[in-house]
């Protein structure tokens, strides 16, 4: 269940200290030590999974259902006009902490510090060409 070595376990598991704002059978979440934004929280299973990519279907479900409800309650709390949910996979996404993990973090403004944006390759690719890799 707890993985040596993972940050993660040990905050789920109460053995090194975090801000936790929410608590149930099956996840917690607490205050992302660097807050990309103010409110940006994780929401973790207590169980270890290397990323969602392997994670079980059913906690996946469950670890979102939670984001959800606490990005509602954090937009409130701190006036926010948005946020982004997102968990990064494997480092080439920019996951550092491999223990499965959901981002909550809410929105203010275009200025807000935070920058995700999406390149637009569109004149460059060939979507027939990805779209049959994906579909044979
Ligand atoms: P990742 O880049 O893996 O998607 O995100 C990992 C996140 O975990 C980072 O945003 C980082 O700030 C946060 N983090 C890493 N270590 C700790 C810790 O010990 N406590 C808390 N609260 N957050 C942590
Ligand atoms: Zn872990």
């Amino acid at each position: 269940m707890i993985m040596a070595d993972c940050i993660f376990c040990k905050i789920a598991d109460k053995e090194i200290p975090g801000k936790i704002i929410h608590e149930d059978d099956l996840c917690i979440a607490f205050l992302d030590l660097s807050q990309a934004t103010v409110g940006h929280t994780l929401v973790i299973p207590k169980k270890h999974y290397d990323s969602m990519l392997t994670a079980d279907p059913e906690i996946i479900a469950h670890v979102f259902k939670v984001a959800q409800v606490l990005a509602n309650r954090i937009k409130e709390r701190f006036n926010a006009s948005g946020c982004n949910v997102l968990t990064n996979a494997g480092e080439a996404a920019g996951q550092t902490v491999h223990h499965f993990h959901v981002h909550v973090i809410p929105r203010y403004d275009e200025n807000d510090g935070l920058k995700i944006s999406f390149v637009d390759h569109s004149k460059d690719v060939d979507l027939d060409n990805i779209y049959q890799s994906l579909m044979k």
